[in-house]
């Protein structure tokens, strides 16, 4: 029997239960449905379950990734090193704070930053480097840790798809300075919209989460005692980038589901490894040794040199099939603003753009069994089938 989707797989989508729908409601019978109660019981449930001594809960991981930046003290004249194989968030979060992203191409064969091309590109301006863990899969941090030690630059981990995967025994996204999680609907658990900021550095954290509150200090009237609780002082200028409650509430029975959902994503991409282990035009991601990725995507590279068809074409067959995909990502560098920006050309990083290419997330996510992955699977062969050269 295959899952509920009876006509249609989506690629991802949101699990949520009868938990999150009656804490949502309960937080709006509360009638405190901004930053409060919730939101703080979050950040402690995070704490928890990673271990961390800072969970900030934010607004989406966007302003997460801003957020880091900026506390960090990133400022027009600095070089931050990332891959154009991302979303444009973590693109964007440099170009807010005015300093420049500098592109290093990623591996073929995990989507993942080469840490051997960093370095070539560090100059006196380098202050910091953003890896970005594709699909959960982590990046060697050992390199880049060592790396980043070795020339005085800030971490920062770009863990949209990433929590509860780890790397080597330590959680991705607490190895750098900072990481950022998102909570977005399609990744590996969700709040509607939100995100959170982790890290083990207390003083980063405070900055940050003065940040996200405007800048303004809260506990001020705690010091001035003669003023009521309606006093606070604006310290620096920040961003309304804080989660709400009813965000929170949301996240508060995600996390406890977090981990099951992981479970059952590993897998099915275990049994997709299986699958199409006797498929050559098919490639799967390369997960590290002693690594536990997060499974957020599945992303197949489907080779098209031997195929009628090209991947948007492959894509439509899917769908028509009623198998949802998607592609992560399309390449900063040949997006028309980053290209008219910086000049890019398309073939700048040529690993990017060869998995961009090929690549397609094919459906992955907690509400499948493995009905759905054998027939996601058949059905990607019959393509296959019937359209090789
Ligand atoms: C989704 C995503 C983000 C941004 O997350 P939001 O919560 O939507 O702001 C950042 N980086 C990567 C790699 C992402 O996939």
């Amino acid at each position: 029997m295959k899952t509920e989707n009876k006509d249609f797989l989506p690629f991802a989508m949101p699990i949520l239960g009868q938990e999150e729908i009656d804490e949502v409601v309960d937080t709006l019978k509360s009638g405190w449905i901004t930053n409060g109660p919730k939101t703080k019981k979050f950040s402690e449930k995070i704490k928890a379950y990673l271990n961390c001594r800072n969970a900030i809960p934010v607004g989406s991981c966007t302003f997460g990734l801003h957020l880091s930046l900026r506390a960090l003290g990133i400022k027009e004249g600095d070089e931050v090193i990332t891959t154009p194989f991302t979303f444009l968030a973590t693109v964007n979060s440099i170009l807010y704070q005015r300093a420049t992203p500098v592109f290093v191409d990623i591996m073929k064969e995990n989507y993942n930053i080469d840490p051997n091309k960093i370095e070539e590109k560090i100059t006196e301006k380098t202050k910091a480097i953003i890896p970005v863990h594709h699909s959960g899969n982590p990046c060697d941090m050992d390199k880049i840790m060592k790396i980043a030690d070795e020339n005085n630059l800030l971490v920062i981990e770009d863990a949209a798809h990433s929590i509860g995967a780890e790397y080597k025994g330590k959680k991705l996204g607490l190895i750098g300075n900072v990481g950022c999680y998102s909570f977005y609907p399609t990744k590996s658990m969700t709040t509607s919209e939100g995100g959170a900021v982790v890290t083990n550095d207390d003083s980063l954290a405070e900055k940050i989460e003065l940040l996200s509150f405007n800048g303004a200090d809260r506990n001020a009237w705690k010091r001035e005692s003669s003023k009521g609780s309606w006093y606070y002082e604006i310290l620096d200028l920040g961003y309304k980038y804080y989660m709400t409650d009813v965000q929170a509430a949301i996240g508060l029975h995600q996390l406890d589901k977090l981990d099951e959902f992981i479970r059952i994503r590993e897998k099915c991409a275990r049994l997709y490894n299986k699958l199409f282990s006797d498929v050559p035009e098919v490639s799967i991601p390369k997960v590290v040794d002693d690594c536990k990725p997060a499974r957020h995507l599945y992303p197949i590279i489907i080779d098209t040199e031997s195929l009628k068809i090209g991947r948007d074409e492959f894509m439509i067959k899917l769908k028509d099939m009623g198998v949802g995909s998607s592609v992560h990502f399309i390449p900063m560098h040949m997006q028309p603003y980053y290209k008219k920006r910086f000049g890019f050309n398309d073939n700048d990083y040529p690993n990017s753009k060869w998995v961009f290419e090929r690549i397609i997330s094919i459906p992955l996510h907690a509400k499948m069994n493995d009905e759905d992955v054998i027939d996601v699977v058949e059905k990607i062969k019959s393509i296959i089938e019937s359209e090789r050269i």
